[in-house]
């Protein structure tokens, strides 16, 4: 037997309804803040990826799959989906157009990592980027667009942690001074964070590891060598959050696993998933267009993991789906069965849901089917039927039967069904 690859889960239907209720959610939401849909390849050139989320990170150093492509081109799975909108944004030159460009994506992402639950090699994002607006009430309205799909769907125990990262400036002059901290107190760090001294600093003090969290308690806070305009900015990013009463936690650790963020950075997190306790996280990325050769354009975006807001959605968020009502066609002998397959297309065509089993070959084993997948009618088309030229209708639930003309199926059953 074939299996399929760790870390890549089927979404078999039992769970879909679930998925879609989060992106019908997610998609209405974006849709009412006015952000659009984009669509992005899965793959793309592995410098697009190194060069924006940065060579010392988790994710480039070890987590993508990379592979060469016949020609030699080096190619990777998209570990996340900004890098790739913005690519998109500069090559369709998105820049000339006045009109905000705000966009929302969904998709799979790729990242080898040690799948558990909620951590998976194949998971998917839903994402937004806001380009073109240097101004605190874009980060505010991204914030509120997450905050708002994860309220909407009623996920529990959510926590709104934010920060600022300041400028490249900023974290220039803070760099070396949490370096030396750092390095007074590296024998107490784990071996990841001994090796982020030097390649990613500010990285330690995201550091999950306990040991890591004590050793780095008394570490020079990065909001202390803030400039005033970064300061000025982020005061304007809270206030805005609290004028519409999104409720939030200042964290100065939380620092991003991808390089190109600055000034705002967000993470939502959760009391419900264990381990894997964040949902969703993003912030502002001024440098990263001009970085990956467009013109200078401040943007501000975040991703959510769909498995783990499948994970917290209260099954009571997901109902089954009543109201709609199903005709099952129970065609069987020669004739019938011929002229059941014809009733069950005329029905569709009507825009009418119908089914049937077409194992099925008596009445018996026709009802018992109708029975188990629910339906709230059927229309038995056997070959004496057929003589007739009359189906009969079958409630299934008060089990009054009807003649149908088999040749006017359409006008005759649909009063039927809106008036049940
Ligand atoms: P984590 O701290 O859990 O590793 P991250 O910082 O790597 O998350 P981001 O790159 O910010 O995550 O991605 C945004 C969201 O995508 C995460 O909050 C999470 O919900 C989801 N996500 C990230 N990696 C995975 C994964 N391997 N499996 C499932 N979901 C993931
Ligand atoms: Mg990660």
């Amino acid at each position: 037997m074939i299996k399929g690859i760790k870390g890549v889960k089927d979404l078999l239907p039992e769970e879909t309804p679930r998925w879609r209720l989060i992106e019908e959610t997610a998609r209405r939401w974006a849709t009412g803040y006015g952000f659009q849909e984009i669509r992005i390849p899965i793959f793309e050139v592995t410098t697009l990826f190194a060069r924006s989320i940065g060579a010392s990170t988790d994710i480039v150093e070890k987590e993508m799959y990379t592979f060469q492509d016949r020609d030699g081109t080096s190619l990777t799975l998209r570990p996340e989906g900004t890098a790739g909108t913005v690519r998109a944004y500069i090559e369709h030159n998105r820049a000339a157009d006045p009109v905000p460009q705000k966009y929302f994506y969904f998709g799979p992402m790729f990242r080898h990592e040690r799948p558990q639950a909620g951590r998976l090699r194949q998971f998917h994002q839903f994402g937004v980027e806001s380009f073109g607006i240097a101004d605190p009430r874009a980060d505010v309205e991204v914030i509120a667009l997450l905050w708002r799909v994860l309220s909407a769907l009623a996920l529990p125990g959510l926590t709104l942690e934010i920060n600022n990262l300041g400028d490249t400036a900023d974290r220039e002059t803070y760099r070396p001074q949490l370096v030396a901290y750092l390095k007074q107190h590296e024998e107490k760090l784990c071996g990841n964070c001994k090796r982020r001294i030097e390649t990613n600093p500010l990285r330690v003090l995201d550091c999950k590891v306990p040991d890591c969290r004590t050793a780095t308690e008394a570490a020079p806070h990065l909001a202390d060598t803030l400039s005033e305009k970064a300061r000025t900015y982020f005061a304007g990013v809270l206030a805005g959050l609290d004028a519409i009463r999104i409720p939030y936690h200042l964290n100065h650790r939380l620092v991003r696993g991808l390089d190109y963020y600055g000034l705002t950075t967000f993470e939502v997190t959760t009391t419900n998933l264990g381990a894997q306790n964040a949902v969703g996280a993003g912030g502002r990325y001024d440098g990263l267009v001009e970085t990956l050769g467009g013109p200078p354009t401040p943007a501000v975006g975040f991703a959510v993991g769909l498995e783990r807001m499948a994970m917290m959605l209260p099954d009571t968020a997901v109902v089954s789906t009543p109201g709609y009502t199903t005709v099952y066609v129970a065609g069987f002998g020669i004739q019938g069965s011929a002229a059941g397959l014809l009733s069950l297309e005329e029905l569709r065509k009507a825009g009418i849901r119908a089914v049937s089993d077409f194992r099925s070959g008596t009445l018996k084993a026709h009802l018992r089917q109708a029975d188990r997948l629910g339906c709230r009618y059927t229309l038995i088309v056997g070959d004496d039927e057929v003589v007739k030229g009359l189906g009969v209708l079958r409630n299934m639930e008060t089990k009054v039967q009807l003649d149908i003309p088999l040749l006017s199926l359409i006008p005759h059953v649909l009063p039927l069904l809106s008036g049940s």
